[in-house]
Formats: structure tokens, C-alpha cells, sequence
């Protein structure tokens, strides 16, 4: 049976046993992967639509008390220089997106775990909920925090929460973290955000050391045991001042890159109805690599609203894109790119996973 026979067969029995997610990862021939691409884009029009909606990304600290391998903005590395953004500066942020008619933003910071900072945090969503009159729609993503936390920030109004297992492979999850960073840690977290009442997007990254088509496999069937409701992926991309520098047993970008692009594809046809962010990473290895994500099967894009003097202190990984364009400049280039491949935006609209709507109408 060719490659292309066989991924026919899996995609129309929807069969999405871990064996078959693993070869749909991992699929040679041009024609195989076309048809997994194109399976997965008639899927998102069935679901979700041709509709892209935005998340202002706001990245308003580099301060992390974690130390992914990883990670640009680990506490082990001493050449980045820390900043936090002020309350003001946050809010000019989420007016813009607000003026902009974008219905969301995302507040996404490293991992603290202070009261000052529960505090911040918690001071942040109300402003923006005030600023806005209750319009704008916000998702966390500042990592692991306590249940309470949790609870104290969506009783402020956030309603979504952004938190990547990174790999649902404990071993990997082990060789890519310190010893005292917890997997089963992370995964309660997962379940707790869920126990308080968000929507929850976790994710993982593409190409890391010693990572195969069957972890990613089992990655897929992890988000749909987690029944998450939004997912967002990109290729891992070393960063030099980290100790995965060297990317040694990473899956080169380009590969990796398209390994992403397949695991959108999959994800798209295993769990129809999430959504999919087509993330910056893409983007880091090809120019119109986030177009190519939405062309995959993604529907969200998180345009950076984060002013371009904290760019540079942003970097999670090396090459990181639109590190001196303002937030105006991508406006107009995105929207445009968005408009070349036959979509629109859906401005002013949050934009929710039709999988949530279920449990929040209930
Ligand atoms: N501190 C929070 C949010 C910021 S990090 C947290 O860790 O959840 C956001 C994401 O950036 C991480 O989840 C990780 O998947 C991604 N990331 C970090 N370093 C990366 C790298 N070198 N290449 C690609 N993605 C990376
Ligand atoms: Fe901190 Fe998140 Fe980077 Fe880990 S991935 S070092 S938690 S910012």
C-alpha cells in the first residue's frame, strides 16, 4: 500500500490510532502530505470556519523564576536584561488592540509565583476588563500558579488560559527541564484551569532532542484525553544562550517546521472543533510561515501588541520575528497576508472554541 493509499484510508475512517497518528506525523511522499494538508483544511472550513481571529499578544515581563533548557528567558541566563512593563504601558497595549477592533489579548509573561504578583495580574484584568467596557477578551499565560490564583484571576474576568505541556513524554519532559520542574505538576495545573472554569490551550513543541513522530502521536491523544479547547505549536528553535544551543538531536528548523505543520494538520483532523493558533515560531523560519499554518488548519493568529522596546528581551528562541516593526506596521502587513490566502478577520469578536461553547452555554 503507498503512503498516499493509506493516509486516504486513515483520514476517511477517522481512525487516529496512536500507530496512525505517528505515520500521518511522519509521511515522505508530496502527495501523502498535500492530502493531509487538504483533508485538514476541509475540516477547519467545516468547523470553525475561514474566519482568523486575533489574540494581541502583550508580553509584559521577562522576569522568570523557571529555568526551561530551553528557554531565552530561563533565570539561569544573566545576559538578558529583565523588564516588566508598568500598568500604564499594559493598558496602552489592550487600548490599541481595543481601537483596532481585535477581541482579544493575551497577557503572557515568564513564571512567577508571588502574591505581589497574583496581584498585578489580578490588577491587569480588571483594567482591562474596565478599559474596555467588558469587550475585550483575555487569556493568561504566565505558567503554574496555585488553584486559588487561578480562581482569584478569572473571577477578575479572564476567561481563557495558555499553558503547553511542552511534551506529554515524561522522560522527555525530564531531560528538557531541571529536576525540580514537574511534569505531573503542570498536568494538575492543566486540570485545575479547567476544575475553575477557563478554556484551556495547552501545546507542545516540534522537534525537540531525541523527540519521535510517536511522542508527538501520543501528544495528540494526550489533548484528547485533557479534552482541551485550544492548542497552540510551533517547531522548537534553540536559542544560544541556553543549553540546547547547539540543537544537538533537535530535528533541523526547516524539518522541524514542517513537522508543525503536519501535527497542525493532524490535530485539526483529531479534534475538529479547537482552535489552532498558527504561532511565531512558524513564522521564525519562514516568512510566510504563519500563512502556511492557517493553510494547515489553524484559525488563531497572536499578532505582538508588546512596544518594540521589550521586543529584544523577549526572546524565547534565536530569529524570533518583527523585533523592530510596531504593532501598526503588522497590522496592515497581516491583514493583507491573511486576505492572500482567501480569509478574513474576525474583528471584534472573541472568537471562542466552538469545542468550549458546549460546557458554556450549559
Ligand atoms: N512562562 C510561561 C509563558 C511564556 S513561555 C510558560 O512557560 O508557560 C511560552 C512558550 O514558549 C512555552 O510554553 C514554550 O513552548 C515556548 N518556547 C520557549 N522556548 C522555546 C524555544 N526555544 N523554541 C520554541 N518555543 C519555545
Ligand atoms: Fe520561564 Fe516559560 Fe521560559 Fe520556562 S518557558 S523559562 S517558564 S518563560
Amino acid at each position: 500500500m503507498t503512503e498516499l493509499s493509506r493516509t486516504r484510508d486513515i483520514l476517511e475512517a477517522g481512525d487516529f490510532s496512536e500507530a496512525n497518528l505517528a505515520f500521518l506525523l511522519d509521511l515522505r511522499d508530496a502527495e501523502a502530505r498535500e492530502h493531509l494538508r487538504a483533508t485538514a483544511y476541509a475540516v477547519k472550513l467545516a468547523t470553525v470556519g475561514n474566519k482568523v481571529y486575533y489574540r494581541g499578544l502583550i508580553e509584559f515581563s521577562n522576569v522568570c523564576s523557571k529555568n526551561c533548557l530551553y528557554c531565552g528567558i530561563r533565570s539561569g541566563n544573566a545576559e538578558v536584561e529583565r523588564y516588566t512593563m508598568t500598568d500604564d504601558e499594559v493598558f496602552e497595549n489592550a487600548r490599541w488592540a481595543l481601537e483596532m477592533n481585535y477581541g482579544s489579548v493575551v497577557l503572557q509573561s515568564g513564571e512567577v509565583s508571588t502574591p505581589a504578583f497574583a496581584d498585578r495580574v489580578e490588577r491587569l484584568v480588571r483594567g482591562i476588563k474596565e478599559l474596555s467596557d467588558g469587550r475585550l477578551g483575555i487569556t493568561l499565560s504566565v505558567g503554574e500558579q496555585d488553584e486559588a490564583t487561578y480562581r482569584r484571576w478569572y473571577e477578575a474576568g479572564a476567561h481563557r488560559y495558555l499553558l503547553r505541556v511542552e511534551t506529554s513524554s515524561r522522560e522527555l519532559y525530564a531531560r528538557l527541564h531541571p529536576a525540580d520542574h514537574d511534569f505531573d505538576a503542570r498536568v494538575a495545573c492543566l486540570r485545575s484551569l479547567r476544575q475553575v472554569g477557563y478554556q484551556v490551550g495547552t501545546g507542545v513543541m516540534i522537534g525537540l532532542p531525541g523527540q519521535t513522530p510517536l511522542d508527538l502521536a501520543r501528544d495528540v491523544l494526550f489533548f484528547r484525553e485533557l479534552d482541551v479547547d485550544m492548542i497552540g505549536m510551533g517547531p522548537f528553535l534553540p536559542h544560544h544562550q541556553t543549553p540546547l544551543a547547539d540543537g544537538a538531536g533537535a530535528l533541523p528548523p526547516q524539518t522541524a517546521f514542517e513537522r508543525a505543520l503536519a501535527m497542525i494538520s493532524v490535530v485539526r483532523c483529531a479534534l475538529p472543533d479547537v482552535n489552532i493558533a498558527s504561532t511565531t515560531a512558524l513564522q521564525a523560519v519562514e516568512h510566510t510561515g504563519r500563512e502556511q499554518g492557517l493553510l494547515a488548519g489553524a484559525n488563531i493568529i497572536m499578532p505582538n501588541l508588546t512596544h518594540t522596546r521589550y521586543r529584544t528581551g523577549y526572546q524565547l528562541y534565536d530569529n524570533k520575528p518583527c523585533m523592530d516593526e510596531n504593532a501598526h506596521m503588522c497590522r496592515y502587513c497581516l491583514e493583507g497576508r491573511i486576505q492572500s490566502i482567501g480569509e478574513t478577520v474576525g474583528y471584534g469578536e472573541w472568537g471562542d472554541s466552538p469545542h468550549a461553547r458546549p460546557r458554556r452555554d450549559a
